[in-house]
Parts: structure tokens; sequence; C-alpha cells
């Protein structure tokens, strides 16, 4: 039995990667957790065995470290935010809701801002540098932080997600020349084209990195916050974790408690303004999670 990586799920096959350079083995699922009702993801742990004609069987799946339901995949372990402050400028929330929900899935985020040949983007490199993030200012076109970027994402497995049009495919051209992801003017991308494909595959760079590129991640709905609730919000923005103990007594939302700790780092410009109206937008999207998830019941 050898263990591997699944990079691709199609027609009823896993492509799985055992990590020696040769081409994954294709296999079908036959272990005994199909009896669990669990059926393998792109991005599983899994034993294996090789079949005398060259194909194989999933026979074991890991224990998962996470698990996303659009696009499916698991074991992600980092987030890398491509973000972009020339056109198309990205708004700071949807960095802010991607952060939230990779730290509430449990991994780690990278913030990744791209064209600076063209903008230095940089209000938002301020804001995610002060709260803690690893943040990268980043040009596919003229290469600039590309390494820095391979060198973040050597060995482990990333996620890259980011508007359309921030120049998600462009960067992983550039960390990996004839990567062969097509690269789009803006205005194809928009409303229609490739971020409408919900298929998701990992590809193993050269450097022993696994990137997925999820097309679906670029606008993943709220759903895949589920189970978490307005009062575990607070916990996915790491930067206000010196604060929370001194409200949490009063059960401070942190909006706007007279008294709150948050707030008063906020007002001394500890924590980002802008990090706050996220944290403030999804704490009520949680709340009316909540209603709704009540009212089905
Ligand atoms: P995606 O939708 O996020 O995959 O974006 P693409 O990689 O298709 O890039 C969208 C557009 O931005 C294309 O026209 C790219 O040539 C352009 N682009 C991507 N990266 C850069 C960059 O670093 N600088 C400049 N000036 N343009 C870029
Ligand atoms: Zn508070």
């Amino acid at each position: 039995m050898s263990e591997g990586i699944i990079l691709k799920a199609l027609s009823g096959f896993y492509y799985v990667d055992d990590g020696s350079g040769a081409p994954p083995t294709a296999c079908r699922a036959r272990g005994r957790f199909r009896h669990a009702r669990i059926s393998p993801l792109v991005g599983d742990r899994v034993q294996f065995t090789k079949l005398p004609d060259g194909s194989g069987s999933v026979d074991e799946i890991l224990p998962r470290r996470n698990q996303f339901q659009r696009p499916a995949v698991a074991n992600i372990d980092q987030m890398v935010i491509i973000a972009s402050g020339a056109i198309p400028v990205t708004d700071p929330f949807l960095i802010d809701r991607m952060i939230s929900l990779a730290a509430w899935k449990g991994c780690s985020s990278i913030v990744c801002l791209n064209k600076c040949d063209l903008d230095a983007a940089q209000s938002l490199y301020q804001i995610y540098r002060s709260a803690g993030f690893p943040t990268l200012r980043v040009s596919a076109e003229t290469g600039e932080g590309i390494d820095a970027l391979a060198e973040m994402i050597a060995g482990k497995v990333s996620a890259f997600t980011g508007n359309s049009g921030v120049g998600k495919s462009s960067i992983l051209n550039a960390l990996e020349p004839g990567f062969g992801l097509p690269v789009g003017a803006v205005s194809d991308k928009l409303g229609r084209g490739r971020h409408t494909t919900r298929h998701v595959e990992l590809f193993r760079l050269k450097n022993g990195a696994i990137v997925a590129d999820t097309p679906g991640f670029s606008s993943f709905d709220t759903e895949q916050m589920e189970g978490c609730r307005k009062e575990d919000l607070a916990a996915t923005f790491q930067e206000f974790a010196p604060y929370l103990d001194q409200c949490q007594f009063t059960g401070c939302a942190h909006v706007k408690e007279k008294g709150c700790a948050v707030l008063a780092a906020l007002k001394e410009g500890k924590i980002a303004p802008s990090r706050h109206a996220s944290y403030v937008r999804l704490y009520e999207e949680a709340a009316q999670r909540k209603d709704w998830e009540d009212k089905k019941r």
C-alpha cells in the first residue's frame, strides 16, 4: 500500500500522486470508507494500492485537516489571497471574508498584492501588514516578488483565491512557466467564463509546492461559514486577539458596546477601520444566518 494525495477527480477516477515524481495513479474508490458514506475529495491524503494494470484503488482516507464545500477540496494549509491596487481594485471586504473563512477552517492566509508595477497598493499593504498577515507585493508582469511567493508556498498546499481579473492565472504562470492556465482580458472574465467552472485541481510545482486553482473560491458564499456563530467571528480576526479577553465577560459583540476594548483599539488606530467594518458586516451576516436556521427548524 502507498500513500499519496488526490490531485484531481474525474469521471469516477481519483488521480493520486505519491510524491515520487511519477505520474499520478488513476484510482477507483474501493475502501471501507465507502460504508461510512464519505467520499474522497481532491486534497485528501489517502492510502492506495497500485494494481497490475497500472490503475489503483483508494483504500483509506486519512483524517482531514479541513474541508471546503465550494469548491470541494480538503487539507488546504494556506490561502493565498490575490488582490490588486490597480484595475480591478480589490474591495477589502472580499479579502477579509476570505481570511475569516480560512481562519474558521483552520488555515492561514497570505495576502498577495499583485500589479505592483501599476500601483503599490499602499493602503492595502498597510492594513494587512499591521494586522500581522504575511503580505507581499508582487507583479506577474515584471516578476517582482514572485520568488518570495514561491518560497512561502514551498512544501505546502495552498489555495489561490481572488476576484476575477486580479491576476491569479498570471501569477500561477509566473510561478511555473508553462503552467498553461489561460490568462484573459479582464472584461472577458467578468460575468462569465472561468469562474463559472466549479472543478478544482491541485498542481504540484517543481519546488514541491502544491497549489489549487479554485475558481469557485473567488465567489464563495457564506454557507461555507456554516457552524460559525456570530460569537465565533471575532476569533477569526487575529489582530483582535489581544483585546478580546478584556470584554469577554460582558458578552461583548465588539460592534458598538460601551467600554469595548476592541472598539478602543480601533479608535487608537491599532485596528484598521476597514477590518472592523468587515467584522461588523460578517457579524450581521452570521446573525441573519442564525435567524434563518432557526426558522428552518
Ligand atoms: P485572473 O482572472 O485573476 O486569473 O487574472 P489574469 O491572470 O487573467 O489577469 C487579468 C489581466 O491582468 C490580464 O490582462 C493580465 O495581463 C493582467 N495582469 C496580471 N498580472 C499583472 C501585473 O502584475 N501587472 C499588470 N500590469 N497587469 C497584470
Ligand atoms: Zn468588545
